[in-house]
């Protein structure tokens, strides 16, 4: 029998973040030195860390599909699902609401945006206008911030199609349906086609838990990439602005999270960051609240122990629209931007912000950097300089990268507030 004794996987996710953010940092500084060609290094971090993001994204589609539909045929009634729509919907808008005006109150004391008394946006570096165009087009038309259009795509007209484009709210809804329409069928086919789908779901879970041990591999490769690319000068010159929303990031995830556990959940916060913790970091590496969502289903349901019944609905649900991370993101950026640009903005503007981000969170995709077109949204509508999106690029990549961990911690939050108001037990009380 082996001694050795296994790390947890979140060690090894944490091992190898460190790792990557060193030998990142050494092809940053000293690829040149030593006679390495930065892009080459850059090209193979991203083949491999691709490896492992197209790994979790394979999984998305049958994923979300089993698991609602399992999760709602099992809630029968509809009024069960009208009720549990109608609280993890409110969560979500609560929570970020609440993370919004944590954002504004530490971008309001810190003002990050003026220097020495001044604007900042003198001195600090533009980015040219091409890389902001090209940053935006990125992610235009993958990630919708106009509200209305989220209704739009809620009833996708072609179903493959929407899979195939990664709509999650289209893909959703169907599945609820199905999910719904399924106990209504002869008892025959409903047991069959119930069977059927719950064997899906179990052989989803085990894939996840496949992909799940290359996540160190992934991650590495992923962090490196990063580093290597952006090194540290980034952080430098944005250095009061990175310090801004990474407290408020923390107030949310680590102060306001682990009240509403603590006090509405009635679980012990603790061990709820503890099992999270590989979760978080995958979410970190990969800046994207969907390709973790396999993984988040997985832990929240095996190891905080939130039914499936809860889990299959609340989420998808929420790695589609609640971005507690995103919401502070996009009313701080904002806010910054005004300040370093000399622009005063009264309480209604403020409030206008506010406002939006809430709105514009619900239709950001979960990919990396879908923000910053709903930041462009913002600008437009309180009037502020579009090219101010420019000063973000330079450290939106790790802002991402820690609001993405803000967004799924949330999610993970509500399944289990959910759980625990639907009289569930689960692991961690
Ligand atoms: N990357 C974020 C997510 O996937 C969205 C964003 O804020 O850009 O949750």
């Amino acid at each position: 029998m082996s001694t050795t004794k296994k790390i947890a996987l979140h060690w090894q996710i944490l091992i190898a973040i460190v790792l990557a953010t060193v030998t990142g940092l050494v092809f940053n500084l000293y690829s040149d030195a030593i006679g390495i060609d930065k892009s080459r290094i850059v090209d193979s971090m991203t083949f491999v860390g691709s490896l492992f993001l197209n790994a979790l994204k394979m999984l998305i589609v049958p994923l979300v599909m089993s698991s609602i539909i399992c999760g709602v045929s099992g809630l029968g009634q509809g009024d069960h699902i009208g009720r549990l729509g109608g609280k993890t919907i409110g969560f979500y808008m609560i929570s970020s609401l609440i993370a919004i005006l944590v954002g504004l109150v530490v971008v309001n004391t810190i003002q990050p945006g003026i220097i020495d008394g001044a604007p900042a946006g003198n001195t600090l570096n533009l980015s040219s206008e091409a890389a902001v165009a090209e940053q935006l087009a990125r992610v235009e038309g993958r990630s919708t911030s106009d509200i209305v259009d989220v209704f739009i795509r809620m009833i996708p007209p072609n179903i493959i199609k929407a899979a195939g484009q990664g709509q999650m709210l289209g893909l959703i809804v169907f599945a609820i349906l199905f999910g719904f329409c399924l106990t209504k069928i002869k008892e025959r086919y409903r047991q069959n086609l119930t069977d059927m789908w719950q064997g899906v779901f179990e052989v989803m879970m085990k894939m996840t838990m496949l992909v799940m041990k290359f996540a160190p591999i992934g991650v590495f490769a992923m962090v490196a990439k990063t580093v290597t690319m952006t090194g540290l000068d980034a952080f430098v010159t944005l250095a009061w602005f990175f310090l801004t929303v990474f407290i408020a990031l923390a107030i949310h995830a680590f102060i306001n999270l682990a009240i509403i556990l603590k006090y509405i959940a009635k679980v012990n916060p603790i061990k709820h960051y503890k099992v999270m913790m590989p979760v978080m970091l995958t979410a970190f590496s990969t800046a994207s609240s969907s390709a973790t969502l396999p993984m988040t289903l997985e832990t929240v349901e095996k190891d905080a122990g939130v039914s499936n019944k809860t889990t299959s609905f609340t989420l998808p649900l929420g790695a589609t629209v609640n971005m507690d991370g995103t919401a502070l993101y996009e009313c701080v950026a904002a806010m910054f931007i005004a300040q370093a640009y000399g622009l005063n903005l009264d309480f209604a503007t403020q409030f206008t912000i506010v406002f939006i981000a809430l709105l514009t969170s619900i239709g950001v995709a979960g990919i990396p950097a879908a923000s910053l077109v709903a930041i462009t949204v913002i600008l437009a509508a309180v009037g502020l300089p579009l090219e101010g999106i420019g000063l973000l690029l330079v450290t939106d990549r790790v802002l991402d990268m820690m609001r993405t961990s803000v967004n799924v911690f949330s999610d993970s939050v509500c399944a289990v507030v959910i759980a625990r108001s639907e009289g569930e037990e689960t692991n961690l009380t």
